[in-house]
């Protein structure tokens, strides 16, 4: 790089300032950079763009008025007028007050549009009040439609002025409901980008909404539904709102009452597999209907993880007296109208593409659809019998990965560690999570001659290996060798001794095997990290080597992981434990996988490139089969 805009840059950063995106899009051209894809990364991370407003104060009351306009007013960008547009003379009068305040020599032209708006109750006058102001369309340009295309570029602006600007549109277009289950806020958007842009906005006042889009293809409204997030919304909005202000009274009343009552404010974060349909829908041009009764996501949670074709059928029957066509109900019929049939990859096409990728999970439930198709991955795959056929005819039932068949994925709630990264935290809502006998385990294995392996997992199976060791041995017991059936752990490894033999001697004879997860070689960091030291794990696992391993070598019984968390577990202590697993044997398995931000460690970055290079290269130094799970992440890892 050279010239002006590097120095530019060079001077910032020293000084820890933030780079313009004037200066960025010349130091793009100048080095023959895509401009367009550079600014398509940013935008995928956020942008603060500075909001220019001459010499006027901006004041929660300019974004009041702002709000107004951009829910139900018009803004002529070439003409410099702005226009209020509403059926409610109340709400207009109170416009007049205050646009007064704040321009004394502007004036407002009132008059009544032709047609009528369409109310309960008949038709009602749309009354304009218009006015030429080109201070104000400038104020609307830069706070709400920035030129670098992000709408609604407030979030970083004190809080007043954000609630100014919601208490407008909630004046505007906004909705209260309170009849229902639950109260429901929320506000109308005009495109899918704005409503996206809204719930980051609101995200960043630690309010969470819903998409939900609108009858036949119309704006998208973002919703409120939850006691802690309408709590919070209401606080916001009560100073500044004025046609809303008493039904926000009445809310917030009845949720200082539920409090009262020792009712919780609990919420659950919108899944992204919500928003994933909102996206294919508005991509896929899909049919679009009502979307009224939202079905609830907790129940479609709880009903199945990992849904089937009945029980898809099943939530969106449940569901099917109130819902009208939520997203995800949407999404739940489209699985219950196509046969699911699990299936195995055939064929891996490598394209020639350098950019972002993204990895699609659904929170809780782990499983995702792409394409269609619902997946989950194992992180032994690379080498047991399922992913390569090894051990056939055996321990596999095909020469080559099973394609057609499939693992059933036990996922226990509950563990034995409390890891400030842990990836599946999920298993701490023990309360939510569905109750399975060890009958009905075996009972719908023996039914499907489909499932070839068992993995327990969550949580960790530790707290639960009698229900395990118990279940395993009934559905050996009950299939006789008559066909395969692995039983695979996946775990933290500091399980008793005793139970973890026994485990170690079901995978062993069923062609399983046990997935460590060492998740630090010092102990320290391991106390740090996860609350616990974990030399035990270390044990089990020179104890399962010690009984099972030289006796099944070609099929290894014992594997490890080790999670790259970025800043702690690093080439140091992946090497520790590298180190750890040759003194074994150096053939055995090990896996690292990729970090992303989760639970207690969400302000950490993805691990980034160099220190997964690191790493690699540290296991590589003791072991022969080394692998690197979660490669889809190194796309959005900081180098
Ligand atoms: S559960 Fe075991 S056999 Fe099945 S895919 Fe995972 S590691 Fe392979
Ligand atoms: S051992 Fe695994 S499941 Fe348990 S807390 Fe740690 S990361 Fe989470």
């Amino acid at each position: 790089l050279s010239g002006g805009a590097f120095y530019n840059i060079r001077e910032l950063k020293r000084h820890n300032r933030g780079i313009k995106l004037e200066t960025l899009r010349k130091v793009c051209q100048e080095s023959s950079m895509d401009w367009e894809k550079v600014s398509d990364r940013i935008r995928s991370v956020g942008y603060k763009e500075r909001i220019i407003l001459r010499r006027r104060r901006l004041t929660a009351q300019h974004a009041y008025l702002l709000g107004l306009l951009y829910s139900t007013g018009r803004v002529d960008m070439k003409k410099n007028s702005i226009a209020f547009t509403n059926a409610s003379r109340k709400l207009l009068g109170h416009v007049k007050t205050v646009y007064k305040k704040l321009f004394e020599n502007s004036r407002l032209r009132e008059y009544v549009r032709g047609f009528g708006l369409r109310v309960c109750g008949g038709e009602k006058e749309v009354i304009v009040l218009e006015a030429y102001n080109p201070v104000m369309k400038k104020m609307y340009e830069d706070l709400v439609l920035n030129h670098f295309g992000l709408p609604l570029n407030l979030g970083w602006l004190k809080r007043s002025i954000v609630s100014g600007f919601l208490a407008g549109m909630l004046d505007g277009n906004g909705f209260i409901n309170l009849g229902g289950r639950s109260p429901e806020m929320g506000f109308v958007l005009k495109n899918f980008e704005h409503a996206k842009m809204m719930l980051l906005l609101l995200r960043n006042l630690g309010v969470l909404g819903w998409l939900v889009k609108t009858k036949d293809g119309g704006p998208f409204r973002v919703v409120v539904r939850s006691y802690r997030s309408c709590k919070s919304l209401c606080k916001l909005l009560y100073p500044y709102s004025f046609t809303k202000r008493k039904k926000l009274r009445i809310l917030l009343e009845k949720i200082k009452k539920r409090v009262d009552k020792g009712m919780g404010l609990d919420e659950k974060p919108p899944s992204f597999f919500y928003t994933l349909l909102s996206k294919i829908m508005v991509e896929d041009s899909l049919p679009s209907f009502d979307a009224h009764y939202p079905i609830m996501l907790e129940r479609y949670e709880m009903l199945s993880r990992n849904p089937g074709t009945a029980q898809a059928l099943n939530t969106v029957n449940v569901s099917s007296g109130c819902a009208q066509g939520d997203l995800l109900l949407y999404g739940l019929r489209v699985l219950s109208d196509c046969e699911l049939v699990p299936e195995s990859i055939r064929e891996i096409e490598y394209l020639d593409y350098d950019g972002l990728v993204y990895d699609v999970t659904l929170e809780r439930a782990h499983n995702f659809l792409a394409n269609g198709i619902l997946v989950k991955n194992c992180c032994a795959a690379w080498f047991c019998p399922a992913g390569t056929g090894s051990g056939y005819p055996k321990y596999a039932c095909r020469n080559g990965p099973e394609h057609g068949y499939y693992n059933l994925a036990i996922f226990f709630y509950g563990c034995n560690f409390d890891c400030l990264f842990c990836q599946n935290w999920s298993h701490k809502e023990i309360s939510t999570s569905p109750q399975v006998t060890v009958e009905e385990l075996v009972r719908v294995t023996l039914g499907n001659d489909r499932i070839t392996c068992w993995c327990f997992f969550g949580g960790s199976p530790e707290p639960h290996l009698p229900f395990a060791i118990n279940a395993s041995r009934k559905i050996l017991e009950s299939l006789k060798g008559r066909r395969v059936m692995r039983v695979c752990f996946e775990w933290n490894g500091c399980g008793n001794e005793g139970l973890v033999k026994r485990c170690g001697e079901l995978a062993f004879v069923s062609g399983g095997n046990i997935k460590f997860d060492l998740k630090a070689f010092d102990p320290t960091l391991s106390l740090a990290l996860s609350g616990v030291k974990n030399d035990r794990a270390y044990r089990n696992f020179s104890m399962l080597f010690n009984e099972f391993y030289m006796e099944r070598r070609e099929l290894p019984v014992i594997t490890a992981t080790t999670l790259l968390v970025p800043g702690y577990v690093d080439e140091k202590e992946v090497e520790g434990i590298a180190r750890f697993i040759s003194e074994h044997d150096e053939n055995i398995p090990y896996s690292l996988l990729i970090f992303h931000p989760d639970y207690m460690m969400r302000d950490l970055t993805i691990t980034p490139v160099s220190q997964v290079k690191k790493c690699l290269a540290a296991a590589k130094k003791y072991l022969k089969n080394v692998n690197l799970g979660n490669v889809h992440l190194l796309s959005l890892a900081p180098p």
